[in-house]
């Protein structure tokens, strides 16, 4: 679908980006969610695993691992990889997971291929069976790796952190449980995640709803009938059903509402870009003859054209790549015809490559959705990187079903909630059902979010410590918390299209440092406060990404349309030049055995 784009109709296309965003831009920013209570305080509890009793422990443990998602499984396995047995993950849900335990909903897929999304599937041998692959699927590998590295054993499960704090006399961590437990730990590595914490919608009178209500994170499917692998929501039947969000979540379990209820109604305030899916089944003599070492080569593919980079081939070829290889296509051809090679030139090449893929993006809404009223309310009329990219095939043509109706708000939001159904400009709808698919905590402090804080040397809490932004050497080691080690993405990668490589690579550098420390029988690892200082002022020297632009329309990548002060940047910092660039650094760094910056004391 080639959309020609003139100067004209691209300045158009400008101010009507700007008005869309003033439309939602609101003062309370990231304030206006609300955290789970009242009616709503059990979206924090595990409604899939039955409540057990078990007797307190207390212990030492080399390694204590919090998260049991890919973050703490990956870390896990690197650390037994590296010869470190005694390793303990610890996790408030049933079973490990992370956000796939958590999110079961219908239609529950990863939007990033299995390929590269499953991480050590070479060393689990994991098949997946399709390009892109489903919720259930990806739990299953969990459970493999959990298997397969030993990680269940130990595990302490169904059981939340109160609080870690370092112990100067010992030398260790000491970590206590909601079950009672006390474990010092050697080394804490946070595995934690970066959506974990539901939010509700600020909608006045939420708690007033009579009928039934829940988050896309605690599916009730007691109440809708059916199951996570696609059985039919018969509960659903006779039932009229409001969904409110419209972000990746709800686009995947739209479809699936669609199907089953009575009647849906779909509430409003954005409208995700959603391109094609184009999933297909792998073929299992071609996965079989991939060559050792295939998966790294993946990642690495992936992340180097995924962030505009050059490769003989585009091993996953999807919409991640698309857009930023239109983007290198594009610069390309500037450069050629006289530009220079310098950010100018490449925000031209963003700005026309975006408008070009949006208007493919708005193109195909019109083509798949009959009602054209529908059909423009659905077109998102942002830059792609404003909002998280969604990909979907069956999610506009759900609005064709005679069941659906689009209740759009006009940017503006669901109005109020009363005890029978919702309101959206002055019009009730009443519901017997309203699923909540508002997303989670993203830009809130870490203690808010996790529910402790972090106590290091000096009796300091991490959440003081970084009140004005995180600050790390390569957004593992934090100076003033020895032997604590984060295992995340930001201030290292920052690859946000494949979350597990981050974890994968960065495991690689944790463990080597843990390895290290017990061989040379360092009691302490810290980073110098110059190391750190040196790492901040280098990540935070250029400013990369392109989605932060000032344009966009509010949401949690842009930190909800809010200026992006100090502490955003550093929050969101990642390595000037990259994730490949990054990786290699770390890869140098750990290699040569010194791990400059770190001191190691015994
Ligand atoms: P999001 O935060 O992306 O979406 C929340 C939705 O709720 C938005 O549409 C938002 O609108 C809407 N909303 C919030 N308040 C109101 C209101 N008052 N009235 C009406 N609508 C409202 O959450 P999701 O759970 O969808 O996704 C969270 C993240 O989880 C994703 O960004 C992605 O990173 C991850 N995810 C990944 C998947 C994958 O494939 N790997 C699949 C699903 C999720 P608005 O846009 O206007 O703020």
């Amino acid at each position: 679908m080639a959309i020609e784009l003139t100067e004209t109709n691209r300045s158009a296309l400008r101010a009507r980006y700007r008005a869309e965003r003033d439309k939602r831009l609101r003062p309370d920013g990231n304030e206006q969610y609300l955290e789970p209570s009242g009616r709503f305080a059990n979206l924090l509890d595990d409604t899939y695993t039955a409540p057990f009793e078990r007797d307190a422990i207390d212990t030492d443990v080399t390694v204590l691992v919090v998260g049991a998602g890919f973050a703490g499984l990956v870390i896990g396995a690197r650390l037994k990889q590296a010869g470190i047995e005694d390793v303990r993950l610890v996790d408030k849900a049933g079973d490990v997971g992370g956000v796939w335990y958590w999110n079961r909903y219908p239609g529950a897929m990863c939007d990033t291929a299995a390929m590269v999304y499953l991480p050590l599937m070479e060393e689990v041998g994991t098949v997946p069976s399709a390009k892109y692959v489903a919720a259930p699927e990806i739990h299953a590998h969990a459970r493999r790796i959990a298997d397969t590295f030993g990680l269940y054993d130990g595990a302490l499960l169904s059981t939340g952190i109160e609080s870690i704090i370092w112990d100067d006399a010992i030398s260790r961590y000491v970590v206590r449980t909601d079950r009672g437990d006390v474990l010092r730990a050697k080394f804490v590595c946070m595995g934690t995640g970066p959506l974990h914490r539901p939010k509700l919608p600020g909608v006045p009178g939420i708690h007033d709803f009579a009928g039934h209500a829940f988050h896309t994170s605690r599916w009730d499917w007691a109440y809708t009938g059916g199951d996570p692998t696609g059985a039919p929501m018969t509960g659903l039947a006779d039932k009229r059903v409001g969904i409110i969000g419209t972000g990746a979540t709800a686009v995947q379990c739209i479809p699936h509402l669609s199907r089953s209820a009575k009647e849906l109604l779909v509430f409003q305030r954005t409208p995700s870009a959603i391109d094609e899916r184009n999933n297909h089944p792998i073929d299992r003599e071609w996965f079989a003859a991939l060559e050792s070492g295939w998966q790294r080569k993946w990642m690495m593919n992936f992340a180097t054209l995924q962030m505009m980079g050059f490769a003989e081939e585009d091993l996953v070829k999807d919409g991640w790549t698309d857009i930023s290889q239109r983007i290198r296509d594009r610069m390309i051809e500037l450069i050629g015809a006289g530009g220079t090679a310098g950010p100018e030139t490449l925000l031209r090449a963003y700005e026309e490559s975006d408008d070009e893929k949006m208007s493919e993006i708005r193109a195909r809404v019109d083509a798949l959705v009959g009602d054209a009223r529908t059909a423009e309310a659905l077109k998102p009329w942002y830059r792609q990187l404003c909002k998280r990219p969604c990909f979907h095939d069956e999610y506009l043509q759900s609005f064709n079903n005679p069941n659906t109706r689009l209740v759009d708000t006009d940017g503006q939001g669901v109005e109020r909630i009363d005890a029978t159904g919702v309101w959206v400009g002055g019009v009730h709808h009443e519901l017997d059902c309203l699923v909540i698919a508002s997303g989670f905590e993203v830009g809130t402090s870490y203690s808010r979010r996790s529910g402790y804080d972090v106590t290091g040397a000096g009796g300091r809490a991490l959440s003081d410590k970084w009140e004005e932004g995180m600050r790390s050497l390569h957004g593992i080691h934090v100076h003033g918390f020895p032997n604590l080690l984060i295992v995340g993405i930001a201030q290292g990668a920052n690859q946000i299209a494949n979350v597990p490589q981050n974890y994968v690579e960065n495991g690689l550098a944790i463990a080597g440092v843990v390895a290290h420390a017990e061989r040379t029988g360092a009691a302490r690892v810290e980073p110098t406060l110059e190391a750190e200082d040196a790492w901040v002022d280098f990540i935070t020297s250029t400013q990369r990404g392109l989605r932060a632009n000032p344009d966009c329309t509010p949401g949690y990548y842009n930190n909800e349309g809010r200026p992006m002060g100090r502490r955003e940047l550093l929050n969101g910092s990642g390595h000037p030049a990259g994730p490949i660039a990054f990786f290699e650094h770390l890869e140098s760094w750990r290699s040569t055995g010194e791990f400059a910056g770190l001191e190691f004391t015994a």
